[in-house]
């Protein structure tokens, strides 16, 4: 028997080839024939690997050209007004992307993934009406190859919920509007073969839900299987129990529920009534969204106290969600340590490890063939071997981190501000940038030639300190106060640091789709973590030897480095965060000692953690302030430490950021004037603030006017004692044209806001 189940395949291909096709075309270099015929291709393939792995419930329409929740958009007929006059994949792509004329829709992350999805936007305006063929004709695309797909379409109540209004009011208003349009989906649908199984994905049962959406829940899908009775409804959560929806869900006709126990063990609680229910249960046991080799042994453990209330004819053996949030293969990876490799497996190795699973759940072990055996004992060898291996278990970084018992850093913020002005010397809105300067051709050239070992040491450095020296001259010239030194040695603010860290690994092509065409490629922490060597002091004390300004440290943050690779899942989050909070106090340390009188510890990543589950916030705010704390505790009470963060929202954090206790936090609000900022006057906050004054996500040189105006807006809330003046973000992504007559236009705003004032 092989009742094994995958949620959705990752879609940009092995190779990228999906990315590389749709840049060419938006380039114009291809034609959109083009673009159609490679996704065939990969969809083939990617149908083929998976009915090849022995998989009985294979996915289509989890394939998208951009996003699964635009593709739902476009099905409802949900497109906004601006766009309508476009047509087919002009219309597709303007919406995902823009064009000269339209803005494009926001895109936003999807639950608490890397993945971005395009947000709809909904008006009581708009009439919406049913358009399936992308369905259909996925449906058919597999069928003609002899693969009969169940169906994946994006829940009635998640799309809404992830829905906004431009008309103000409330998204599920539109129930009544959609609801309809699905039972007309199913109904197609129904036509299509005898019998269709339609995954439909409520991810969203995995938040805490009002009471007014659980009530849509029974209303939803018992119309939904109504509709037709040749097709079985599989609804399907992910990334955390839905305990409140099962409760609903099962006394709802639908053929099956997807739970997910890798991210949601609260969910075993729901066994009971599953059992009772009579449906099928779809075992979410293979983690999807991490990259470790499933422990075979302790996973059927966990299968066979499944069936201690599901019974075993009753239970599909599923991935967690989909395996988009994973890298592809495992086969390109040659450079790779063999030992940490043995470790790891990716969206194929997924796929042999259900098929094994549901090998020995229900035919017991007794029924594997040779090569099953082997694939067995090797499973339990490489987990045998990531309990004891040296490579994870370093006993000196145990001590170590134990050791250090220092929890915060000394003095009073207010008292350390006071000290810290005389030692520093800076005026009222005083100004600053983020840290990071146009990332060149030509310094990219450079970095990769020095990891081909194209070019030398010396040369390759020679050059990075050209960049630094011409980019500290220019902010001299420019007139900023506090100066960076720009970034240039850096290729991710997150992989630096991970090359620099032992513990950490890096693959060569452990690619994971984060919107559209673009891809990241997350290293991932395997073991105890330790800084061998400084890891920023050689840079930034040269930066500081230019200049006789003060020259701000830049490192990355505890919590943003775990939130942007993959972790290991041998040892709770908190604990790899500590690891790497002490190793990053050292190196503060190390940069005081050098000289160095500001460090801005980033943590652009900081709400990204944030937990789905209310009831999981606090333990995650303790932990993630506890060791951005320890991180900066080596800080001496005149060293002023900053920090970043890529958000604008900080209604519901404020406390939480207020505990931090950064001297300095500069934040993104320069898209929202200042409304986003009267929290911080509302909860009394004393310590400075740098609210970006403006947006360095467009190509827009801002004006002196306009900046004044922003800061003006910006006094009307905090005094001027309290803010700093800088931009919203790094400029990395940003040209030298486009930066430098803007930060000049920022440092003439300043000045005449300080005549005025
Ligand atoms: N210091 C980093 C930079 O300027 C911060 C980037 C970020 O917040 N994403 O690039
Ligand atoms: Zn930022």
């Amino acid at each position: 028997m092989s009742k094994n189940y995958v949620t959705g395949f990752p879609r940009i291909g092995e190779q990228r080839e999906l990315k590389r096709v749709l840049e060419e075309f938006w380039a114009k270099k291809c034609s959109f024939e083009d673009v159609k015929q490679n996704a065939s291709e990969l969809k083939r393939r990617h149908w083929e690997y998976q009915r090849d792995a022995g998989v009985e419930f294979i996915s289509s329409n989890d394939f998208s050209l951009y996003d699964n929740m635009l593709d739902t958009s476009v099905m409802l007929g949900a497109i906004p007004k601006r766009f309508r006059h476009l047509k087919d994949e002009e219309l597709y792509f303007a919406m995902a992307r823009g064009n000269a004329s339209c803005v494009a829709m926001e895109m936003t992350k999807w639950f608490n993934t890397n993945y971005h999805y395009i947000v709809p936007e909904l008006s009581l305006d708009d009439e919406y009406s049913l358009n399936a063929s992308k369905i259909i004709d996925e449906y058919h695309e597999a069928k003609a190859l002899g693969i009969k797909t169940k169906i994946n379409i994006i829940g009635p109540v998640t799309y809404l919920g992830l829905s906004k209004r431009v008309d103000r009011g409330d998204v599920y208003e539109f129930w009544g509007k959609i609801v309809p349009l699905y039972e007309e989906l199913l109904k197609v649908i129904s036509t299509l073969d005898d019998e269709v199984v339609v995954q439909i994905d409520e991810p969203i049962f995995a938040k805490e839900l009002d009471t007014k959406v659980l009530s849509l829940i029974k209303p939803t899908y018992d119309r939904l299987c109504k509709v037709s009775s040749n097709i079985k409804i599989a609804v399907v959560t992910y990334f955390e129990h839905s305990n409140e929806a099962t409760k609903i869900l099962v006394h709802t006709p639908i053929w099956a529920i997807g739970l997910d126990f890798v991210h949601g063990d609260e969910n075993l609680k729901s066994l009971d009534i599953i059992a009772l229910s009579g449906k099928e249960l779809i075992a979410g046991v293979v983690d999807g969204r991490n990259i470790w080799r499933c422990d075979i042994e302790k996973t059927t453990q966990l299968l066979e106290s499944i069936s201690n209330f599901v019974s075993k004819e009753r239970i599909l053996i599923s991935s967690s969600c989909s395996l988009l949030h994973v890298p592809f293969a495992l086969k390109y990876e040659q450079k790779m340590d063999k030992e940490i490799k043995e470790w790891l497996s990716f969206a194929l190795e997924k796929l042999d490890e259900l098929s094994l699973l549901s090998k020995i759940f229900f035919d017991g072990e007794g029924s594997l063939n040779e090569a099953q055996k082997e694939a067995l004992s090797s499973n339990i060898k490489a987990n045998q071997n990531r309990k004891i291996s040296p490579l994870i278990h370093n006993k000196t970084v145990q001590a170590r981190v134990k050791k250090h018992t220092k929890l915060q850093r000394e003095g009073d913020a207010k008292e350390r501000l006071k000290l810290q002005r005389e030692v520093l010397g800076y005026s009222d809105l005083v100004t600053t940038t983020i840290g990071s300067f146009p990332q060149t051709p030509q310094l990219r050239k450079a970095r990769s030639d020095f990891k081909a070992a194209l070019i030398s040491k010396e040369s390759y450095e020679a050059q990075i300190k050209k960049y630094i020296d011409e980019c500290v001259a220019f902010q001299e010239e420019c007139g900023l106060d506090i100066l960076v030194h720009g970034e240039p040695e850096r290729n991710d603010m997150v992989e630096y640091f991970g090359e620099q860290l032992s513990g950490y690994g890096f693959s060569e092509n452990g690619w994971v789709q984060s919107y559209g065409s673009r891809c990241v490629k997350p290293p991932f922490i395997y073991g105890d973590i330790s800084r061998p060597r400084p890891m920023t002091v050689g840079w930034i004390t040269y930066a500081q030897s230019r200049t006789e300004r003060i020259m701000k440290g830049m490192l990355t943050g505890p919590v943003t480095m775990l939130n942007w690779s993959f972790v290991r899942d041998d040892m709770p989050r908190g604990e790899v965060s500590k690891q790497i909070a002490v190793a990053l106090s050292d190196e503060i340390d190390d940069l005081q000692n050098a000289g160095i009188k500001i460090i801005q510890v980033d943590e652009a990543a900081f709400k990204e953690g944030y937990p789905l589950r209310g009831g999981k916030i606090k333990a995650y705010e303790a932990w993630a302030t506890r060791d951005f704390k320890i991180a900066v505790s080596s800080a001496k009470e005149e060293t002023q430490i900053h920090t970043h963060m890529c958000y604008s929202e900080f209604n519901d954090i404020i406390n939480t950021i207020e505990d931090m206790d950064a001297d300095v936090i500069s934040i993104e609000t320069a898209r929202s004037g200042n409304e986003l900022l009267k929290i911080f006057k509302k909860v009394g906050y004393t310590k400075e603030v740098g609210p970006g004054v403006y947006d360095i996500h467009s190509p827009r040189i801002p004006s002196v006017e306009e900046i004044v105006k922003q800061i003006e807006l910006l006094l009307e809330v905090l005094p001027k004692e309290q803010l700093w003046i800088n931009p919203d973000c790094g400029l990395k992504t940003r040209k030298w044209e486009e930066v430098k007559p803007a930060l000049t236009n920022m440092v003439e705003a300043v000045r005449i806001v300080k005549g005025r004032l």
